[in-house]
């Protein structure tokens, strides 16, 4: 057999190949292929000079260059029915599929391959009914898959075509060639010749495609569905932003260039407002609804707002300062001296280097209004911040930014209250800081105050150094004992001991009364008060080292003389003197402190320093029987009962001496400091308890105008202690006329106000025997 027809065409046995790529050709349909290959153009050419009949067979791979075993043996005779060339030498060509072959013999021309094919036919059974049913459900589900896909879409023609076509090959070739399918599905299809089997096999095939596209529709519309959300929420937001802008919300740029503008012109160091233009480039590009959004830009209000560079002018003038001093307070020589010092240094260094002054006394009496007479003597603002209480290393030195709700510490913020970088700086009450597991906040006050390190204070929140290097720090305390040492190092000390009546009376007289009557908008004429009537409120509605009492208690007065003369506007001048001090003020609510009227025995007024000041206290001592101990009430510190041990022994002995027969085995002894919700310690109440032993030892009451401070040895000796100031104060106030002070004491009498002075009698002992000839009756 050399040549056989099919349909009328006579086809030769021998046939050019041309190798298809995942692509298998039908019979029976016409298909547009393009042939590249030059084995493939060459294969082209020999058969269009004979009669237009190829074999096509399907590479089971996609390489170019092909043996005879890359190739399926079954394939498609095709006849080419037009080649249109292309420029490239290639050739776009349409090519009809006659009829399955099998290929029996394939040779290498290396031109071309060479095959000699017989042809294969299919199988049909027309009659049979369930190849029929397969058949119309194939071509259903055909029609179905071809309304749902869109990709690769199925031509309506071919589904027109198909319902006019009775010959179940050109069905199955047009439904396999419109299918997506593998390239190895589609060779199974062209190598089953039982029609039934292939229909089943298109039937799976179908159901899966059928699966897919359904799916592939569902995501479709899933994902359109999605879209469309998306498009309305753009659309949403730029409702919003008109919506912002008709109601006169700023434009979000306009906003961001306001803020750039702040950063360049707030003097930052060129490092600050480098970072500060980082973060806002950061913050215009964020979502507006990023939480991020508010913190940053809290952050950068911060920075544009600091003082980077502004300060207010400084002028350091002795004289004026000395007059701004005196303007505003009375007395106080001593520390005003000293400040006036302190300023004289300065100005010939020219920068404010050194130590911090640090004002230390009991409240009331002026630290930090001093403070803010510095600030106007210099001309610099004046800010103040108290650091009672401090425990947390980022009080003062802020939390990091990444904190909900965080802040500078306090010292930038006092900075920025004051919007210059030189104010004066009050820090108060810097012996009332702890410390704890939140870190140590006297070392980060440390850093902002010492000259060597604060020229780049670093604050947590802010990340960029602050120079506080022009800040004026100063500092206040009760007392100077829990103050950390590395912080006392730093500060130059300025005591301030309290005041003597008389200074309070004048206080009131030149600065508070005046300020009062200002404050309460009264002429100086409407009111006087006495002199005397002043004295009574100090001496008896008060007790206080400084005078912040006597000015509630007078501001009292003054309000109700205010309502008096407003209710009765006939009045024109009121005068208040001493015997109506209780009409405003109440009974007098301190008596003398002298707490005994007559002299006792084993009674002793001893003096004591507390940070609010002086105080008197009664030492009593008693006898009873026992076994020889000693007891101790009254809240008294470890060196305090030491010390009361050290008199007892010595008490003893002194006695013993002078021949006093004392059986101690039989009594015990008890030392009792009243006032007990005071805690006191210390070893200068030696001498007071010592007396208070003897007197009882020797039955001889103590004199009570007599009040004593000391410290002293085993040996009797008497020791210099400290306070003195405060405690004469507090003495001469209590009504005291004979105070007994050691002898090395002597010294700190200058500094004792006269007034002070020409009321009291002192002595100066030198050993215990001094004493007792003094205080013994
Ligand atoms: P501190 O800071 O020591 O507790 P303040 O400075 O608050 O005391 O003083 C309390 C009040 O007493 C202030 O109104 C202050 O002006 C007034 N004051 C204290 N000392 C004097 C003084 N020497 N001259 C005039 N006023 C004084």
């Amino acid at each position: 057999m050399s040549s056989y027809k099919v349909n009328n065409l006579t086809i030769p046995e021998d046939l050019p190949l041309i190798a298809l790529k995942n692509t298998v050709l039908f019979p029976k349909i016409v298909m547009p292929l393009i042939v590249q290959r030059p084995k493939s153009i060459n294969a082209l050419d020999a058969a269009m000079l004979r009669n237009n009949l190829i074999f096509f067979a399907t590479q089971k791979n996609i390489e170019d260059e092909v043996n005879e075993q890359d190739l399926f043996r079954i394939g498609t005779i095709g006849r080419v029915i037009s080649v249109f060339k292309l420029p490239d030498g290639s050739s776009k060509i349409d090519v009809e599929g006659i009829v399955r072959a099998d290929i029996v013999k394939l040779d290498d021309h290396g031109q071309f391959f060479n095959v000699k094919a017989s042809p294969v036919t299919l199988h049909a059974h027309e009659d049979d009914i369930e190849e029929k049913v397969l058949m119309r459900r194939v071509i259903d589900q055909f029609r179905k898959i071809s309304e749902i896909r869109s990709f690769p879409a199925i031509l309506p023609e071919v589904i027109y075509m198909m319902s006019q076509l009775k010959d179940p090959e050109q069905i199955i070739s047009l439904i396999a060639a419109n299918l997506n399918l593998e390239v190895q599905d589609q060779q199974h299809i062209l190598e089953t010749i039982n029609v039934k089997q292939v229909l089943e096999q298109l039937n799976i095939t179908l159901t899966r495609e059928l699966d897919i596209v359904e799916a592939e529709k569902d995501l479709m519309k899933e994902t359109k569905k999605k879209i469309g959300k998306m498009q309305k929420e753009l659309f949403l937001r730029e409702q919003l932003k008109s919506i912002e802008k008709e109601l006169g919300v700023e434009d979000e740029q306009a906003e961001y260039d306001v803020l750039r503008k702040k950063i360049t012109t707030a003097g930052m160091p060129k490092e600050t407002e480098e970072k500060a233009i980082k973060e806002l480039n950061r913050l215009s590009k964020m979502p507006n609804f990023s939480p991020e959004v508010s913190y940053l830009r809290s952050y950068l209000d911060w920075l544009v707002e600091l003082p980077w560079s502004d300060k207010t002018k400084e002028r350091i003038d002795l004289k004026e300062a000395q007059k701004v001093l005196d303007q505003d307070h009375h007395g106080l020589k001593k520390v005003k001296e000293r400040i006036i010092e302190y300023l004289a240094v300065k100005k010939q260094m020219n920068k404010l280097r050194g130590p911090i002054l640090c004002f230390v006394g009991p409240p009331g009496v002026g630290k930090t209004s001093i403070g803010q007479s510095i600030a106007r003597a210099l001309g610099r603002k004046f800010v103040r911040m108290s650091l009672g209480g401090l425990r947390d290393e980022a009080e003062i030195r802020g939390h990091r930014r990444t904190y909900v709700g965080a802040l500078p510490g306090r010292i930038i913020q006092g900075i920025h209250t004051s919007k210059v970088k030189n104010p004066v700086f009050m820090l108060d009450e810097i012996d009332k800081i702890g410390m704890d597991f939140r870190g140590d906040p006297s070392a980060a006050l440390l850093e902002a105050l010492d000259p060597a390190q604060n020229q780049a204070f670093s604050d947590h929140y802010l990340e960029v150094p602050f120079d506080l290097s022009d800040v004026m720090f100063v500092t206040t305390a009760n007392t100077l004992e829990t103050i950390p040492p590395a912080l006392r190092d730093r500060l130059e000390i300025i005591e301030f001991p309290g005041y003597a009546e008389q200074e309070k009376v004048k206080i009131a007289e030149d600065f508070i009364i005046p300020k009062l009557l200002r404050e309460h908008g009264l002429a100086k004429k409407s009111l006087t008060i006495k002199n005397s009537a002043v004295m009574d409120v100090v001496r008896h509605h008060t007790r206080e080292a400084g005078v912040r009492d006597l000015e509630r208690q007078l501001g009292t007065i003054i309000r109700k003389v205010t309502r008096k003369l407003v209710e009765s506007p006939s009045i024109k001048t009121i005068i208040v003197i001493k015997e109506a001090i209780h009409k405003y003020l109440g009974p007098a609510k301190i008596t003398h402190q002298v707490a005994h009227t007559k002299d006792e025995i084993g009674v002793v007024m001893g003096l004591a320093w507390t940070p609010v000041g002086g105080e008197v206290l009664t030492i009593e001592t008693s006898r009873m029987p026992g076994k020889g101990h000693l007891i101790l009430t009254g809240q008294l510190g470890l060196v305090m009962k030491e010390s009361a041990q050290a008199a007892l022994s010595f008490a003893r002995a002194w006695v013993a001496k002078k021949g006093v027969e004392e059986e101690f085995a039989k009594h015990d002894i008890h030392i009792h400091v009243p006032m007990g919700a005071v805690k006191k310690d210390g070893p200068s109440a030696g001498t007071a308890i010592t007396t208070s032993l003897v007197s009882l030892f020797l039955d001889m009451p103590v004199k009570k105008e007599v009040a004593m401070t000391g410290e002293i040895t085993l040996r009797g000796k008497v020791m210099e202690i400290g306070g003195i100031n405060e405690k004469v104060l507090a003495a001469h106030r209590a009504g005291i006329k004979t105070i007994i002070l050691p002898f090395e004491n002597k010294k700190d009498l200058d500094e004792i106000p006269k007034e002070v002075k020409k009321d009291i009698k002192f002595m100066f002992a030198k050993t215990m025997d001094d004493v007792l000839k003094v205080a013994l009756k």
